[in-house]
């Protein structure tokens, strides 16, 4: 159907092939960066789910497997709209840099509360996901869904989520830094929402997989 290309580790929407449906919109562009929203994948008609990507530009790897497969995806019962945060500084990825010293994760946050979060609280959305990566901070759990506000709706359909997969589990890691900016907000203010955390050093093949179970598993959600 239609592909994104990738350019110098950075998730780059610019290629989306645009169909009837889909359309990409900029709506942020400052000195710290740009946000875009690639609208209407899936089925136009269907309830809307916001994605997110580049909250955190380190984690690029996780954003750039979201913005290869879900443009690849039929047959979905969903309309999506994904955000994605371009931070203007120079980043690089898990590996090359130690995880306490990245470049553009406060910019990637600022942008999320300042472009996006107005976007999704007043988007009627019934739910976004943050899409984000980890150096293998949390033991033996590598993917993960988890929402940061305990007795929210989005912590329900994170455990729904989790209990349809076979790889994604439920675990609530108690401290995020990004969660002010987005995910809590939301949460408080009727968009529920959850992370979707994966480990940055397992292989390409695996990340793939697992994005395609959290892709199904949302899709698969009684909204
Ligand atoms: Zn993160």
């Amino acid at each position: 159907m239609s592909a994104v290309f990738i350019h110098n580790g950075q998730s780059n929407p610019e290629n989306v092939t645009v169909t009837a449906d889909v359309s990409r919109e900029l709506i942020g562009n400052d000195s710290l960066g740009s946000v875009e929203v690639i609208k209407n994948l899936g089925n136009p008609d269907g309830k809307k789910i916001a994605y997110v990507v580049g909250v955190h530009p380190l984690e690029n790897d996780t954003h750039r497997t979201f913005l290869n497969l879900m443009p690849t995806m039929t047959d979905l019962n969903y309309c999506y709209d994904v955000y994605v945060i371009n931070v203007s500084e120079d980043f690089s990825t898990y590996g090359q840099l130690l995880p306490d010293d990245q470049p553009g994760r406060q910019t990637g946050q600022d942008l999320a509360l300042k472009y996006v979060y107005p976007q999704i609280v007043n988007g009627s959305y019934e739910l976004a996901v943050d899409v984000h990566a980890h150096g293998g901070a949390y033991g033996e759990h590598n993917t993960f869904v988890f929402s940061p506000v305990s007795g929210s709706e989005g912590e329900k359909l994170g455990q729904n989520v989790s209990g349809s997969t076979q790889n994604i589990s439920y675990y609530d890691p108690q401290f995020t830094t990004s969660g002010p900016y987005l995910t809590v907000p939301l949460n408080e203010n009727g968009v529920p929402a959850f992370y979707f955390e994966e480990n940055s050093f397992i292989s390409q093949d695996i990340k793939d997989l697992h994005m395609l179970e959290l892709i199904k598993a949302v899709d698969n959600l009684k909204l």
